[in-house]
């Protein structure tokens, strides 16, 4: 059995939880680039724990305490509508004007309340208040936990949970309060209880702030600097140790770009290598993987592709690239690519080895004038191999 709480205790509570949250949203928004979201969430709070305010000062007065307490309604339930949007603003971080619709709900609840007459009734008023503050709270929970299908962060989890939580709290003072005697100290509880839920909302925003950053590191860790584009890095992270049948990897060069560099000067040469690299990255299929191989080269690995349509991407990629004209010192340069393919055969290979094969093949295409693509064919390139090895010894 719970020891009874004491009600007014209870009450202060329940209003510095508010209070405590609102601030540590506030915190975290000057430490973060999530400031919309978090700024919503903190006025959201600070005005429900307003609204407490205003009803405790209402219900101090003889006459006329409905006036304070009807304004405290519109507050609170403000609040909450605030919340949802901050809620909906740092869990898609999109905007939707629309969204702001939902501060209509405040005032249809309070008008409605207003024309049934029922604006001097305590307990109905609660209870409308508490039943639309558990929805708000509801769809808020809704929101992080659908988001995670686009934005997967463990957080979303037990944030959307403590959201949850609250919301059946909410819901259950509402009960408390419709069945006094059926339901003994039930809103009390649920009021006590609900002081934790809003610090949990509070701890686990801030974990999704942080997760988020870390995400963002990660991702951005993997990233060439100059290209954006993924790094060498983080291309063989994703690249399989063994290949399969139908797999390429396609080395990718760009001609001559010493001299593109040597006549427009290193910047420029900076530019157009950055150019090139979103062309072909904005290209690739959605289960290829692509990098900055390092300087002025790139690699690409398309799982499961097949040398008819290897070849094909490639040449298409070869064609987007040499029809771009960059526009340097009033002069327009075109910049060309070489290019070798290796396509995983019968014999399963590693990916290494095929990556050599890729780059005999680029090789190749160097020593054929530059500007085209060569598929490595195990019979072209044994006599090479054979004197490499030769060399080497
Ligand atoms: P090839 O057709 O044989 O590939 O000739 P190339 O001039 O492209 O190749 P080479 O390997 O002789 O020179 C590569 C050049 O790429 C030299 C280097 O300064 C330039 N390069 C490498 N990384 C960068 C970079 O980040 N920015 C700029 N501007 N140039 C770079
Ligand atoms: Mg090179
Ligand atoms: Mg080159």
């Amino acid at each position: 059995m719970l020891p009874e709480l004491d009600l007014p205790t209870v009450l202060i509570l329940h209003k510095l939880s508010f209070v405590v949250a609102g601030l540590c949203f506030i915190y975290v928004r000057s430490q973060s680039r999530e400031s919309v979201g978090l700024g919503l969430l903190a006025v959201g709070f600070f005005l429900v724990a307003l609204a407490s305010i205003l009803v405790g000062a209402g219900s101090l007065l003889q006459a006329r305490a409905y006036v304070f307490a009807m304004a405290g309604m519109l507050a609170g339930l403000v609040g909450y509508a605030v919340f949802w949007l901050g809620m909906c603003r740092i869990s898609r971080q999109r905007k939707r004007n629309r969204e702001w619709l939902v501060l209509a709900l405040p005032v249809v609840i309070c008008l409605l309340i207003i024309a049934a007459g029922l604006y001097d009734l305590p307990h109905s008023r609660t209870i409308a208040f508490q039943t639309t503050a558990a929805a708000l709270l509801f769809a808020s929970a809704l929101t992080v936990r659908a988001d995670n299908l686009t934005e997967p962060l463990p957080v979303r989890k037990p944030l959307a949970m403590s959201i949850l939580i609250a919301a059946v709290l909410t819901l259950l003072v509402a009960v408390g309060i419709a069945f006094p005697l059926k339901a003994m100290n039930i809103a009390r509880n649920a009021f006590f209880a609900s002081i934790i839920c809003h610090f949990a909302i509070a701890f686990f925003v801030m974990a999704l702030v942080k997760e988020r950053t870390e995400e963002r590191l990660r991702g951005l860790v993997g990233l060439d600097v100059l290209t954006g584009v993924p790094n060498r890095h983080s291309f063989r992270s994703r690249l399989p140790e063994t290949i399969r049948y139908g797999d390429a990897i396609v080395m990718i060069d760009i001609d001559h770009f010493k001299r593109i560099n040597d006549t427009f000067g290193h910047l420029a040469g900076d530019e157009i290598l950055a150019r090139v690299a979103r062309e072909l990255f904005t290209r690739i299929r959605p289960l290829d993987s692509f990098a900055r191989f390092g300087g002025e080269e790139f690699i690409l690995y398309q799982p499961d592709i097949g040398k008819e349509e290897a070849l094909a991407f490639a040449d298409s990629l070869q064609k987007v690239v040499s029809s771009i004209a960059h526009v340097m010192d009033d002069q327009t340069v075109t910049a060309t690519l070489s290019m070798g393919i290796a396509v995983g055969d019968e014999k399963t290979s590693t990916a290494m080895s095929l990556l050599k094969k890729a780059d005999m093949a680029l090789y190749a295409s160097k020593a054929a004038g530059r500007n085209r693509l060569t598929l490595y064919r195990a019979e072209d390139f044994v006599n090479e191999q054979f004197m490499r090895r030769n060399n080497d010894t």
